[in-house]
């Protein structure tokens, strides 16, 4: 080997041994009489000193050349430093060279390879071999690493296997767009990337296997948000013989291990929450419960819920004339959130507000607040409407105590949860409630089983086709399909769905009839997805299964946001590797072999 130790374990313990060292040039001072390199590796930063007037020419000439990021091999005397640097962990030695090799030169590189970088996003992932070595990319591909090795710990002491499933494989719908892969041998047919493995580990349930996973990529072809992964990694996982509870049970145990064993963290118990409540009470299928902060309607006429908005002292009893407030007046639902300590909010601040709600994304036509002040009494913007006894019960309604923001916004139903939703995380990151080093992980229950899509004028799987009902909603199937449950949930941690899965159909019957409510003809049913079907006929066992979004669990285990700072080589926003510039076009012979003619 090159070295007899790395660049980050070097203690006082050394004192007085020989060794040889390896890495990369961090650093370069001299200062005639003296000169320090700084040699980097994977493990930390060594420092060598060298006395220039006490040491051979032939290596303070070697030294002199050196450039960052050389790639140098050092023999030396480790010894204690004079002046003691606590700030890295190599700190109070250093070594006096007797021999410094230069295993390779280097160019000078496009950005400072430091913790905090010169280097923009774009220019950091064409050179990622470079940002690779940055302590920052390094930590989180380290997490990511123990991340992979405790998940297999946990679940290989549960008897799960890790099996491989094929990556060339036919179309699964999980809702996406397929990456297809043209046959040579098949001239004209398609292999498509897999989506994830979901009918093959149900197949490998129907195989007797009983429990699986497989940290797996996963393709799908969507339009890219940001931090989107045209390919991504998940744990994928599949049980039989089993029922929600245990499913819920067994992965909650696989987070808990996480935390606990990555983290050091003992997370409490997990709550578990109705998709309709989640929609109710957060506007949102994953809400972030590290804070409160839930809804309060005030009216809703779909539900002729109390109506509170009709200013009091305009009823018909109080004899006077006034106007109602036309907004609410008109407005399917008024619903808000109190904001706790937040009256004190300025004028300034309440217009960011209201600018941010209107912003097209968001989609509101206007916020209306109520500031309850320390002194009691209560301003709003909308006085000219309701007296203060008015908005008093309004108070009473959100649980407002003096010193708290109420904010409103109204609508049609679904418009304004979502823009309440958005407000509400907003809130929730103003009013500093969203400490990345904080987690609340829970579980969303009881989602629909269908979603009515206006577009193409069907039902859609809201998770996937082999999701079964609830027993007692089946009934419900051919009455309104709408209403029916499934047996599928979400893990969602600070308001991120980290995973999701379902109890799975394994009667070949129910399976066809599901097929018949997604809009596919029996044919088309069999053609697709007949081997499934087939296997169901082979006495399936009952089962169910999840996965995880590995990459996004790594990235809140790492608090961040963003999970391409935790793939080795991600893909842009517009799905390019722009290190190794893919997608490329690919040469006429290529193009020949495969029977492919492309458009002009
Ligand atoms: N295959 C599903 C997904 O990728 C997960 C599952 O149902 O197990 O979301």
């Amino acid at each position: 080997m090159l070295r007899t130790h790395t660049c980050g374990e070097l203690r006082m313990a050394h004192v007085g041994q020989t060794v040889t060292i390896s890495g990369w040039v961090q650093g370069l001072r001299d200062k005639g009489s003296l000169l320090w390199i700084d040699l980097r590796d994977r493990y930390g930063i060594s420092q060598i000193t060298i006395e220039t007037e006490n040491s051979p020419k032939e290596l303070v000439d070697i030294a002199r050349t050196l450039g960052r990021e050389y790639v140098i091999s050092v023999t030396g005397n480790v010894a204690e430093r004079y002046s003691k640097n606590n700030k890295i962990p190599t700190g109070d030695i250093e070594i006096y060279p007797d021999k410094i090799t230069v295993l390779n030169s280097s160019v000078i590189p496009p950005f400072t390879i430091e913790d905090e970088t010169d280097g923009g996003d774009d220019i950091r992932m064409k050179y990622r071999y470079l940002d690779l070595r940055r302590n920052p990319v390094r930590k989180n591909l380290e997490l990511r690493h123990r991340m992979a090795i405790e998940t297999r710990n946990y679940l290989d002491k549960l008897n799960f296997l890790e099996v491989e499933t094929p990556v060339l494989i036919k179309s699964t719908p999980e809702g996406a767009r397929d990456f297809v892969v043209p046959s040579r041998m098949n001239q004209g047919e398609f292999y498509a990337l897999p989506q994830s493995p979901q009918t093959f580990k149900q197949l490998l349930m129907v195989g007797g296997f009983d429990r699986y996973y497989q940290i797996v990529k996963c393709f799908r072809d969507e339009d890219l948000r940001a931090d989107r992964q045209p390919e991504f990694t998940q744990i994928d996982c599949e049980m039989a013989f089993v029922e929600q509870e245990d499913i819920l049970n067994t992965f909650e145990g696989l987070v808990r291990h996480l935390f606990k064993i990555v983290k050091g963290i003992d997370i409490p118990p997990l709550t578990r929450m109705t998709y309709a409540d989640a929609m109710k009470y957060y506007g949102n299928d994953k809400p972030d419960i590290r804070f409160d902060m839930k809804f309060v309607e005030l009216k809703n006429t779909s539900q002729n819920s109390p109506l509170r908005v009709y200013p009091e002292h305009l009823s018909k009893e109080s004899g006077v004339r006034g106007e109602a407030f036309p907004i609410f007046d008109k407005a399917e639902l008024v619903i808000g959130i109190c904001a706790k300590g937040a009256a004190d909010y300025t004028r300034k601040q309440l217009d960011e507000l209201t600018e941010f709600v209107k912003r097209p994304q968001i989609g509101a036509s206007g916020l209306v607040y109520a500031r309850y002040n320390s002194d009691g009494t209560i301003k709003s913007s909308v006085d000219k409407f309701y007296n203060e006894a008015d908005l008093k019960k309004w108070a009473t309604a959100f649980n407002a105590q003096p010193g708290d923001l109420i904010l409103i916004l109204a609508g049609e139903k679904h418009k304004t949860r979502k823009a309440l939703s958005e407000l509400r995380l907003e809130m929730g990151t103003r009013l500093e409630l969203r400490d990345k080093n904080t987690y609340a992980c829970h579980w969303v229950i009881d989602f629909p089983l269908l979603e009515w899509n206006d577009e193409t004028q069907r039902w859609h799987a809201m998770h996937h086709p082999f999701t079964s009902p609830k027993p007692e909603d089946i009934e419900l199937l051919d009455i309104t399909p709408g209403t029916v449950r499934a047996n599928a949930y979400d893990m969602v941690i600070n308001g991120v769905e980290v995973g999701g899965g379902s109890i799975r159909i394994f009667n070949k019957q129910l399976q066809a009839r599901m097929f018949e409510l997604l809009g596919f003809t029996k044919e088309q049913a069999q053609a697709q997805f007949g081997f499934l079907m087939n296997a169901f006929e082979f006495g399936a066992p009952p089962h169910g299964g999840i996965a995880f979004g590995f990459d996004r669990l790594c990235s809140l285990f790492g608090g961040a946001d963003v999970i391409r700072d935790f793939i080795a080589f991600p893909k842009n926003n517009s799905g390019r590797d722009v290190m190794i510039d893919s997608p490329s076009v690919i040469s006429q012979e290529q193009l020949d072999e495969l029977g492919i003619v492309l458009k002009k």
